[in-house]
């Protein structure tokens, strides 16, 4: 079955979305094409602008799977998850993400206003959002 027709099959089933279809595709060891995002994977999405910031998480698996290479196998779309995953997990925090030492910060609008920010001098941080924690998403 074509992965679309197996997320399609499985999203019927009540409570299953996006995520959960594209997990049992790509961890089991049916090891199919599946990306699925979870919230540092998204996180990271938005922030980098590969997806729009207003963008929910359950649009964004379409969304950022039509970004993929269409040649990469299940391997290789399971790792682009695990990548932004972890990259998520351990630099690009929910509050205070660690820009100053992010290999994407050349790549990245939200690191690069967030760096200026906090290099602003004090009496001007006052008024910016550099004091308060990044934009939740
Ligand atoms: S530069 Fe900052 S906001 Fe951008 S991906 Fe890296 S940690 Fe996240």
């Amino acid at each position: 079955m074509p992965v679309p027709e197996a997320r399609a099959w499985l999203e019927a089933i009540p409570g299953v979305g996006p995520k959960t279809s594209a997990a049992v595709l790509s961890f089991s060891n049916l090891r199919r094409a599946a990306l699925p995002v979870d919230s540092h994977h998204h996180r990271v999405a938005q922030r980098t602008g590969l997806i729009p910031r207003t963008m929910d998480v359950g649009p964004s698996h379409a969304a950022l799977a039509a970004l993929l290479p269409p040649e990469w196998d299940a391997q290789q779309v399971y790792d682009d998850h695990e990548a932004l995953m972890l990259h998520g997990q351990r630099c690009c925090y929910f509050r205070n993400p660690a820009c100053g030492r992010c290999v994407l910060l050349d790549l990245c609008a939200t690191g690069q206003a967030l760096m200026s920010a906090r290099a602003a001098p004090d009496e001007a941080r006052t008024a910016s959002a550099s004091d308060r924690p990044v934009q939740p998403l």
